[in-house]
């Protein structure tokens, strides 16, 4: 398999978010120098971006929106539904589940995993709520391969090597912490406290 750099990725998933919109807006071809725009991407990046989904040359009046949107889409996930699970449905594990619900067809979050009795056997915005004891067991009859961690920082480890070896090959993670996992997992950190103060430092400095 041909290994794309991590930034082409993010790229694709803004070119898709982007195409998303103009396609619900009824337009029909884009110039890559447009898309480039619109997506605070480079022309070039952009058609180079698009040589690796399968696209390659400039038509004359520009990419098909429709087309291009479905290439990028199967090129990032190939599977028709992706099955996901989401640990510790606290405010914003409940959150999350209505935020993906709305974004993305393709993403599904099939169960949710919790330790509070008070939590556990009811469902939020249509997703059953599991005790976090048969997580496991979950896992490896539905081969689910992607979780979402939303518990408190001082259970994320635990939650995490016991999802690894279950087989876990994908975490997004929402504490603080940093994950020690084995090296066939992916991680991707989603600490909103680090992007805030991000911001508030560029406010204050640029
Ligand atoms: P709420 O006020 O609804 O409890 P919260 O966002 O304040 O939500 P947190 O303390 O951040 O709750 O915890 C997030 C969720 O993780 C909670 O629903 C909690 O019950 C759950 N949780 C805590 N520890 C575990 C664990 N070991 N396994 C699974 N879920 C856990």
């Amino acid at each position: 398999m041909i290994k794309i750099a991590e930034n082409t990725i993010k790229r694709l998933i803004v070119y898709k978010k982007e195409l998303n919109r103009l396609k619900a807006e009824g337009k029909k071809f884009i110039y890559s120098h447009v898309l480039a725009a619109l997506s605070g991407s480079q022309p070039h990046l952009v058609r180079r971006d698009l040589m690796a989904v399968g696209y390659s040359g400039s038509p004359a009046h520009g990419y098909s929106v429709k087309e291009l949107e479905s290439s990028i889409s199967d090129f990032l996930c190939s599977s028709r539904q992706v099955k996901v699970i989401l640990i510790g449905i606290g405010n914003l594990g409940r959150a999350i589940i209505d935020y993906c619900h709305k974004q993305n067809p393709k993403i599904a979050i099939s169960s949710a995993f919790d330790i509070d009795p008070n939590k556990i056997n009811k469902e939020y915005h249509g997703v059953y709520c599991f005790h976090i004891d048969t997580a496991r067991n979950y896992v490896i009859e539905n081969e689910i391969k992607v979780a979402i961690i939303t518990v408190p920082d001082s259970e994320a480890q635990t939650i995490a090597t016991a999802l690894s070896d279950a087989g876990i090959r994908g975490i997004l993670n929402f504490t603080p912490g940093r994950l020690r996992v084995p090296e066939n997992v992916y991680v991707e950190n989603a600490d909103m406290m680090l992007y805030l103060e991000k911001v508030i430092y560029f406010v204050q400095n640029v």
